[in-house]
């Protein structure tokens, strides 16, 4: 087994990957454990007692989001949450074969969208401009009687840029398009209420909010249809089938009450702890570049390129001071493949091969920040000694 650094001496800044478990979540799923192991669709007690803490799971989660509680459906990942979106609407209304999203998307939607086109179905890209912002005429223009869906992410990622929602809503709306928003990395991060952004179809995942891995959920509009994705029992009132995780869904709803509570109070730290960091790095490492949006961000969120180095020697000298930041986005760190995100906001291949991504989260404190301060203008000294990089040139 890998030796772990001792969990006081780890600085995770990776929280856009995932998030630690909030204590409080962690005792409301030891409690579930030890005393309820009914199956929420038997009629008995031990049944329906689970059936009731689920729901007031559900309640949690659709009252974070602004939702009513029949407006959210429990899956397995905020990947299964936007699969569904994409593919439920088009097996809805088979006429329309057209789909639109961005070139930004995580690959749970992107490769949704390439498997789409490989059953003929049309799918047009979005492209981004410089800070990832979408093209809102390429989307407009996009549109066609065809288009049964527009699939655009709230907050990316990678470079935390957030989109125009309310905008891409509008749009969608004078053409009579349904609109579907994967909120993943927004969740928790901003706030927002999806009786007024309007979308029909929005996608969250538990443990980007401080709740388990495993377990996601898509809010459906009351009044959409949506083809079920797993089909099976009567579950999810029909059309999300399985016997539930329920263990999941009791710290998703754990987590979401949490956010609900101290939520606000986080960010305005975070924020805080995030500039302070950008600010540290400006000042004492020269020539870098920070990505994304400067205001229109998730602000747990830095990019930051180090022209002249690979990310991944950043990432590894890091790591071995106890400090975890990652090279992009968890799904593809394994690939050898430069970020598509990146790409689409016009960086040279060199300089996003050059990027680290450094998420905050609840848990960070001002140690932290210092210590990464203080390690990192070294790091990337060293390294780009190495590397015969001249920041002067
Ligand atoms: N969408 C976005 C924007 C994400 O960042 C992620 C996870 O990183 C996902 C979807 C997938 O969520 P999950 O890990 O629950 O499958």
């Amino acid at each position: 087994m890998t030796d772990l650094p001792k969990k006081d001496k780890l600085i995770y800044l990776d929280n856009n990957a995932t998030t630690p478990l909030d204590p409080e979540v962690a005792d409301k799923m030891c409690w579930f454990l030890r005393e309820h192991f009914g199956n929420p669709s038997s009629i008995y007690p031990i049944g329906r007692a689970v059936k009731e803490i689920i729901n007031q799971a559900r309640e949690n989660v659709a009252k974070a989001l602004g939702a009513q509680r029949s407006e959210v459906f429990f899956t397995a990942s905020g990947t299964e949450s936007d699969n569904w979106a994409l593919r439920g609407v088009l097996d809805t209304s088979p006429e329309k074969r057209e789909v639109i999203t961005s070139t930004i998307e995580h690959p749970a939607v992107l490769n949704q969208a390439k498997y789409l086109e490989k059953k003929g179905i049309k799918v047009s890209y979005v492209p981004v401009d410089n800070y990832g912002v979408i093209d809102l005429d390429f989307l407009r223009a996009a549109i066609t009687p065809q288009t049964a869906l527009i699939s655009i992410m709230y907050a990316n990622n990678e470079i935390g840029t957030i989109q125009p929602i309310e905008t891409v809503v509008a749009i969608a709306r004078e053409h009579g398009v349904l609109v579907h928003s994967d909120a993943v990395q927004a969740f928790g991060k901003i706030r927002f209420d999806v009786e007024k952004l309007s979308v029909d179809f929005l996608s969250v995942s538990a443990h980007k909010i401080y709740g388990p891995k495993g377990v996601g959920a898509l809010y459906v509009r009351k009044g959409i249809d949506i083809c079920p994705f797993i089909h099976g029992g009567r579950q999810e009132r029909g059309i999300r089938a399985g016997t539930e995780n329920t263990i999941g869904i009791v710290g998703f709803g754990e987590a979401a009450r949490v956010l609900m509570d101290h939520g606000r109070k986080d960010q305005e730290k975070i924020e805080k702890l995030a500039d302070s960091l950008k600010r540290g790095i400006e000042e004492r490492i020269p020539k870098v570049i920070f990505n994304g949006h400067p205001e229109k961000r998730v602000k747990n969120t830095l990019n930051v390129a180090f022209p002249g180095l690979e990310a991944e020697a950043i990432l590894l000298a890091l790591a071995t001071k106890g400090i975890s930041v990652s090279t992009g986005s968890a799904c593809s760190s394994e690939s050898e493949e430069i970020s598509p995100v990146l790409l689409s906001i016009g960086l040279r291949p060199e300089i996003a091969r050059s990027c680290i991504r450094i998420s905050l989260g609840r848990f960070n404190t001002e140690d932290d920040i210092q210590t990464v301060v203080r390690e990192l203008p070294g790091i990337i000294s060293k390294l780009r000694q190495i590397s015969a990089f001249d920041p002067d040139e």
